[in-house]
């Protein structure tokens, strides 16, 4: 009996120990944050503000705040310097990653124009999941100084080309005075990045 208790205590140790040896790991998501623009491609420009800054920050703010080890957070840029489109598809396809975000901002003639939109393309053949992720991400990040556009359609060559889903995320107009306030801010960079981050645990 004594031994047969002892041999069962031995058996659940061992498969405790197997449970927590073997307990397969989260798999690893890679997120891909391109920060448009760079280098020689200021991007939209209002005054001062260049959106390639702007987005490179967001971008690095988003790297540094991610603290989930089952994420991987891939910059395809950390410094103001200039990338082809076809670089940018190449290393994104090389990475394979469960999303890829290229973060820009928009600017229009009408300044009353204002609020985050994204957009997808149908020619990715992941546009139903670019499309969730593009709805989800709008309404995450989108706050009371970020307004909430939709999402549209667009034959971009990065969307078209990535071949995981693939979301252009347009964080705001610079042509729009408060918008351009809250965007150039250390806060509104913030702000956006860790509403990006928080997205980013859904998924
Ligand atoms: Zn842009």
């Amino acid at each position: 009996m004594k031994n047969k208790f002892k041999l069962l205590s031995v058996l659940g140790m061992v498969s405790i120990f197997l449970l927590i040896a073997f307990k397969p790991l989260g798999e690893k998501k890679v997120i891909v944050i391109d920060a448009g623009h760079g280098g020689k491609d200021f991007g939209a420009t209002s005054g001062e503000v260049m959106e390639k800054e702007i987005v490179e920050k967001i971008a690095n703010r988003i790297k540094a705040l991610n603290k989930d080890e089952n994420v991987e957070i891939v910059l395809l840029r950390e410094e103001d310097n200039f990338l082809e489109l076809k670089e940018r598809v190449e290393k994104i396809n090389a990475l394979k990653p469960s999303l890829v975000i290229s973060l820009h901002a928009n600017i229009t003639k009408n300044e009353t124009v204002n609020g985050v939109e994204a957009f997808v393309s149908k020619e990715n053949q992941f546009y139903d999941q670019s499309y969730k992720h593009a709805e989800g991400l709008i309404n995450e990040v989108s706050n009371d100084n970020l307004a909430k556009r939709g999402v549209k359609d667009a034959s971009l060559f990065l969307l078209k080309n990535s071949i995981c889903p693939a979301v252009n995320l347009g964080v705001g107009f610079l042509s729009n005075p408060k918008e351009k306030e809250y965007l150039s801010s250390g806060k509104g960079q913030n702000e956006i990045a860790a509403s990006v981050i928080s997205y980013l645990k859904k998924i």
